[in-house]
C-alpha cells in the first residue's frame, strides 16, 4: 500500500519521493525512461560534463604559451559515455 505514486523520477518526483519517505509514508515512483529524468541525463549533469571537457581542452590548447608542449588525442565515445552519473537502482523496490 502507497501513501503516493509519483509519476516520473527526475528531481521533481525523486525529491517527493524522499521527502515522503522522511516523513515515513511509502511512494511509489513511476518512469517511462531513466530514473534521474532529464537533469541527471540528458540536461544539467551532461551538458556541465561536456562544457569541463572542452574546457580541458582549451586549456591544454593555451598551454604553450605558459611553456608547456601538450599533445592530446580525443575520444569522443568516451567523452559521452557518462562515467560522471551513474544511478543505479539500489535503495528502491
Ligand atoms: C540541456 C539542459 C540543461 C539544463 N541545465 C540545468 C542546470 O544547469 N541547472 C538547473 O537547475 N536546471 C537545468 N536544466 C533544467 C532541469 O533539467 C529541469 O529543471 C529538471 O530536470 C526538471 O525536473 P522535473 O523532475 O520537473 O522533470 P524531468 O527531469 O523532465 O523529469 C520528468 C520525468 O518524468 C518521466 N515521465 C514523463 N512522463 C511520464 C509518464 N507518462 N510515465 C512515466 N514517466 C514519465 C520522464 O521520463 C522524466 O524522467 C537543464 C535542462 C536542459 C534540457
Amino acid at each position: 500500500m502507497y501513501d503516493a505514486i509519483i509519476i516520473g523520477a527526475g528531481p521533481g518526483g525523486y525529491s517527493c519521493a524522499i521527502e515522503i519517505a522522511v516523513l515515513g509514508g511509502r511512494a511509489a515512483v513511476i518512469e517511462k525512461d531513466k530514473v534521474g529524468g532529464t537533469c541527471a541525463n540528458y540536461g544539467c549533469i551532461p551538458t556541465k560534463s561536456l562544457i569541463n571537457s572542452v574546457s580541458l581542452i582549451e586549456e591544454l590548447k593555451q598551454a604553450s604559451r605558459k611553456g608547456i608542449e601538450a599533445t592530446f588525442t580525443l575520444d569522443f565515445g568516451k567523452i559521452m559515455k557518462k562515467p560522471y552519473c551513474r544511478y543505479d537502482r539500489a535503495g528502491m523496490e
